[in-house]
């Protein structure tokens, strides 16, 4: 076992601990961590600053919230039971089903007794003393911990935009991932959006079915492709279950842990009539093949690239009516697949709607929100209704408000300004029994897949601290220093890495994000798996145990 120059036993009577485990956070991460930990036998306390459980699916309660991964693929596979006796009514299930699932899964596994909700973190402080993590609520109140789980989300600190008169508007307004728990009415309203991210997107085309009259503004145009959803009938639940093992077994072996898989052909490897075939095949396919399941090459080659954006194009402006608006919506700073592809069902048709208008804020920016709605360099408009459809301060977004410090009051922020750093995405050095899931430099993809082997890699290092009477658990510099490095190799020769998204850690609505950095492990989520395995069935050593 590799000692630590740092860890030093508590000396005196350390005070004791109030729990074994401090979870931060109630969604899918959260809720399955606080299930593993019960079953070692841990003390566990969950503190969620919602008033449910449930994440991401709590919080984001727009119109037309739904999944982009297919519902089956996107489920916990740990229980059996679990799977057997949840039906998922359509392919891509909106956001009111899959609060329900979470909510049947807190009961099912009766999670709820752990879980301290409107209990918002504010800080999270190490003591040398007590080899534990004290944390502090937003209502002061002190807990206290030998370790600290980070399950706050990658998407879960939501931004305004950055411009002048936010907050003075006066009629309604709402960020799409602070929806109101109650019914919104769009009818005879006249309804702002502004954001065409993938949240805009869905928003969008669900707001302009029943509008009075909807103007979008867009920063960004986005390569959207279609969802195909479909309802699943009892025949169909029944085969879906049927092949649960097969299908969880593939999303194992999967890129990014999603149904779909690159084709193994190079774009300029088959004639044009076969590439243009496949491109129309993957377009009317469900889900997100036509972004997993292309060429292998379409991520990496510039020309490549250009032949699958030129189809999307081609797309859109078969699909949108008029030719200046279709142009509009094509993206030309960026390649198709480059960043998150929204997927969308009658999206560019919207545009097609008479009571619909699209504002270019490259062209006309907004200067700023009045009281009654918005003025842009050339015109002002005036709305019922604001739908701030603008997205997350991603990844280390929910780090940043909360003030972490580690050994010697290191701050976090102050530890990943130019960029996070971590071992495996779980561990990072200075800040010891802290884990981390869904952080930075891990493997996300289809993100449930990740979780759940994420959850059971701590829950393994937290039973080995166990079994072995260890107290103490840190990353060395030197693992943080190469998975770091190996992190940053393996962005090398992405096009997604020349992009601004916020999987280069870009937000122009929040301060200090201008400048990009790799935020998230893009390698194959099996080489990941493969990497964290190898570090356990080491027996840790790489790690400061004490
Ligand atoms: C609209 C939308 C659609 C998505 N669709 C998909 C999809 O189709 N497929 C996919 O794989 N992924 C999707 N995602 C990503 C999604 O975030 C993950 O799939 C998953 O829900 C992450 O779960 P989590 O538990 O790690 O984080 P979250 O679900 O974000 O939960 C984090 C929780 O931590 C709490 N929290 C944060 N900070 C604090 C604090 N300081 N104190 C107390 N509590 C705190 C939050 O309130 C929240 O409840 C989507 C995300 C969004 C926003």
């Amino acid at each position: 076992m590799a000692s630590s120059p740092r860890p030093q036993a508590p000396t005196g009577a350390a005070p004791a601990l109030d729990y074994d485990a401090i979870i931060i956070g109630a969604g899918i991460s959260g809720l399955y961590q606080l299930y593993r930990l019960r079953e070692l036998g841990m003390r566990v306390r969950v503190f969620e600053a919602g008033t449910g459980v449930g994440g991401t699916w709590y919080w984001n309660r727009y119109p037309g919230a739904r999944f982009d991964s297919e519902s089956y693929s996107y489920s916990y596979s740990f229980s059996q039971e679990l799977l057997d006796e949840w039906d998922w009514s359509e392919h891509f299930a909106p956001q009111p089903e899959t609060l329900r699932y979470l909510n049947h899964v807190a009961d099912k596994f009766d999670l709820r007794r752990d879980i301290q909700f409107r209990s918002r973190v504010a800080a999270a402080h190490y003591q040398e003393a007590t080899r534990g993590w004290d944390v502090t609520l937003e209502d002061g109140s002190r807990h206290s911990a030998r370790f600290l789980i980070t399950a706050i989300g990658p998407l879960s600190a939501p931004t305004m935009p950055r411009v002048e008169g936010v907050g003075t508007f006066q009629g309604e307004a709402f960020h799409t991932a602070r929806w109101p728990h109650e019914k919104v009415s769009f009818e005879g309203k006249r309804v702002a959006v502004i954001g065409t991210g993938a949240t805009g997107v869905q928003t969008i085309q669900e707001v302009a079915k029943t509008v009075g009259h909807l103007t979008i503004f867009q920063r960004t145009p986005n390569w959207c492709a279609p969802l195909h959803n479909g309802k699943i009938d009892a025949a169909t639940m029944a085969e879906i279950r049927a092949g649960y093992p097969e299908m969880f077994k593939r999303c194992q072996e999967t890129f990014a842990c999603f149904l779909h898989t690159p084709d193994p052909r190079g774009t300029f490897e088959v004639s044009d009539e076969e590439r243009e075939a496949f491109f129309e095949k993957l377009y009317s396919e469900r889900g997100f093949g036509i972004w997993q399941g292309k060429f292998r090459d379409i991520l990496t080659d510039r020309r490549a690239n250009a032949l699958i954006s030129d189809f999307v194009a081609r797309k859109i402006r078969q699909r949108v009516k008029n030719q200046e608006v279709a142009e509009k919506l094509i993206p030309t700073n960026h390649g198709f697949g480059t960043r998150r592809v929204p997927l969308e069902t009658k999206y560019y048709e919207v545009y097609n709607q008479p009571n619909v208008q699209l504002v270019d804020i490259k062209e006309t920016p907004i200067e700023r929100i009045t009281l009654t709605g918005i003025k842009t360099s050339d015109a002002e408009y005036e709305f019922d209704m604001i739908i701030y459809a603008t997205g997350f301060d991603a990844i280390t977004g929910a780090f940043d408000r909360i003030d972490i410090r580690g050994v010697d009051g290191l701050r976090l922020k102050d530890k990943w300004q130019g960029g996070p750093q971590t071992y495996l995405g779980v561990l990072v050095e200075g800040f010891p029994n802290m884990a981390m899931l869904m952080g930075p430099h891990t493997a996300l993809g289809n993100i449930p897949r990740s979780i759940e082997y994420n959850v059971e890699w701590v829950t393994g290092l937290l039973r080995h601290t166990r079994d072995h009477g260890l107290t103490y658990v840190e990353a060395t510099e030197a693992g943080v220093a190469s998975w770091t490095d190996h992190v940053k190799a393996l962005g090398v020769g992405l096009l997604s890495n020349e992009v601004d998204s916020w999987m280069t850690g870009i937000n122009r609505n929040v301060e200090g994000k201008q400048t990009r950095i790799i935020a998230r492990y893009s390698g194959s989520a099996p080489a990941y798996r493969a990497r964290c395995d190898e570090v356990a069935a080491n027996g840790y050593q790489e790690l400061a145990l004490a």
